[in-house]
């Protein structure tokens, strides 16, 4: 099969990779029906992260059941199904918490390289979610959208406490950041202040709710979005970038009292004792528990209520991934959907 290789920072490749086949009972093989660029593709891509010789990437996925393990009682093969960047067991105490993504059992999808024709999902009765019937195409990047930057932007948005009553401010304008307006919009609440410099971008970002954009980072950040909130700050704050200025622009964003839902990647992010001390916030966040919300999530995208895949602003054949990296890596696409 067809597959999206790393073999250095800069130079991804699609390549001719071993079909995934059965390897545990419990494994499911899916033919990918879409697949993505992830922003945290980019890490290594930029030579943040180390890339430790050739390796498979991709994370996000939706497809078609082929085959499934002896164990494998919830799916079957011709199902279309959702699965998040985490295989887990569903059924340990951690993911009975709603903590997915932390599973006893977890297994990295990433490591088995979802930008591909093919892809091998452990656990499967745990990880993945069907569809009562198989997709119109035009619902299928909101379904692959689900997969992981909907779930994070989510998560994040319920690590944050938005609700009813609440002033939410988001940090990122990447995917998972405007995924995370529209989060917040639907568990309802009032007011999103979205932090975006893009045109584009806030475009989308108004489109999935947000009431108010700020374009200033750091500490104009912070006073642009406490002007807003009647000098308090806001109740709920969303970091979803993963850096230094980011993680402290949503610290300082949040009222006293409020809470701070993180889901950026972070890269050498240090929060100083006596700030965190000294403001008075909740802080939840991490590798997003995405299965904790993917049947709702599907419920909402399979009526219509939500459109995420909105958010893909590039779509390319697999064999031209590269183009998609390099498009991401310049900011001149929020996210690219690749079509094995
Ligand atoms: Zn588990």
């Amino acid at each position: 099969m067809r597959g999206v290789v790393m073999h250095a920072p800069g130079d991804v490749r699609v390549e001719d990779r071993p079909d995934p086949r059965i390897e545990q009972p419990t494994d499911a093989i899916i033919r990918v029906s879409a697949t993505c660029v992830c922003g945290s593709d980019l890490w290594p891509y930029r030579g943040v992260q180390k890339v430790a010789g050739p390796t498979p990437m991709g994370h996000e996925y939706v497809g078609i059941v082929e085959e499934v393990g002896a164990e494998v009682g919830t799916v079957r093969p011709g199902q279309f199904v959702v699965g998040s960047f985490w295989a887990s067991d569903n059924t340990c105490e951690i993911c009975r918490a709603g903590y997915q993504s932390a599973c006893v059992h977890r297994v990295p999808m990433g490591s088995l390289g979802s930008q591909a024709q093919y892809l091998r999902v452990p656990l499967a009765d745990g990880t993945l979610v069907a569809t009562p019937e198989v997709p119109p195409a035009g619902l299928i990047p909101s379904y692959l959208a689900a997969s992981d930057v909907l779930g994070t932007g989510w998560f994040a948005a319920v690590a944050a406490q938005a609700g009813p009553g609440r002033t939410v401010a988001v940090v990122g304008d990447g995917a998972v950041g405007l995924l995370a307006v529209l989060a917040a919009r639907q568990l309802g609440a009032e007011r999103v202040i979205a932090v975006s410099r893009h045109g584009s971008r806030q475009k989308l970002a108004r489109e999935f709710g947000a009431t108010d954009i700020v374009t200033e980072r750091g500490d104009e950040g912070v006073a642009r979005i406490k002007d807003l909130t009647g000098g308090l700050g806001a109740h709920s704050v969303v970091e979803a970038v993963g850096t230094q200025e980011s993680m402290m622009q949503a610290v300082h964003s949040t009222r006293a009292g409020g809470h701070v839902g993180f889901v950026g990647v972070t890269h050498d992010v240090a929060v100083p004792g006596m700030e965190l001390f000294w403001s008075l916030v909740h802080l939840h966040g991490g590798p997003a528990p995405v299965r904790r919300f993917l049947p709702d999530l599907m419920r909402l995208i399979g009526d219509g209520t939500i459109n995420p895949g909105r958010v893909f602003d590039l779509e390319l054949p697999l064999d031209r991934a590269a183009e998609g990296y390099t498009a991401m890596d310049e900011r001149r696409a929020v996210k690219t959907l690749l079509r094995p």
